[in-house]
């Protein structure tokens, strides 16, 4: 009898999740990327994996400490340096979330103006802003230094990296800060032009 093991089920979530991410238009056929640790094993995407037909089999396994596997996406080393850095991180998801990034463009730090996006985040959540040709080498530095403390960070004119003690909880902060920001998106094109700080 065939009885399937804990870590063919975490390989079998993150490719779900991975798809959800797309299915919900927080990405792209083929952009964003997301790994799950099982031990001291990560497996990650592909590079230029799709999410409408990745399979587990493609998924590439990776080691905490170590280089990233060939094959692996190409924001592996971010994936590996937050678990390298965060042991209570289980989960790392990554999403170009399209108001989360328009919204972000001016490289401030986003502050949410809805309750929930205040409550789940704190009072700010830290936009980085590093030049299109470093996203891959000091962008990868800065944003496991920044998930080494927070569930979220926002990468300028990219996107979105979370980092949680689960898939589920990784997916819902990315889905929770595009809500967020989409919401005070809507919120500006009415006429707020309150402190988001004060509320
Ligand atoms: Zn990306």
């Amino acid at each position: 009898m065939y009885v399937s093991t804990v870590s063919e089920h975490l390989q079998s979530r993150l490719v779900q999740y991975y798809r959800w991410l797309r299915n919900h238009g927080l990405n792209d056929s083929h952009s964003g990327n997301a790994s799950v640790k099982i031990g001291e094993e990560v497996w990650i995407t592909p590079t230029n994996a799709c999410a409408d037909s990745l399979t587990e089999q493609q998924l590439i396994k990776c080691y905490v400490g170590k280089p990233p596997t060939k094959g692996a996406s190409s924001d592996s080393t971010l994936h590996l340096k937050v678990y390298e850095k965060n042991p209570q991180t289980n989960a790392v998801l990554h999403a170009h979330g399209a108001y989360s990034v328009a919204i972000t463009m001016d490289g401030k730090d986003f502050y949410p103006i809805d309750f929930e996006g205040q409550y789940y985040f704190g009072e700010k959540i830290t936009v980085l802003s590093v030049p299109y040709r470093d996203q891959f080498t000091k962008a990868h530095e800065l944003a496991a230094e920044i998930l080494a403390e927070k569930p979220i960070v926002i990468m300028r004119g990219h996107g979105v990296y979370a980092q949680a003690e689960s898939l589920q909880m990784a997916y819902k902060w990315l889905s929770s800060l595009e809500l967020s920001a989409k919401t005070t998106f809507l919120a500006r094109q009415y006429g707020f032009k309150g402190d988001p700080t004060l509320l």
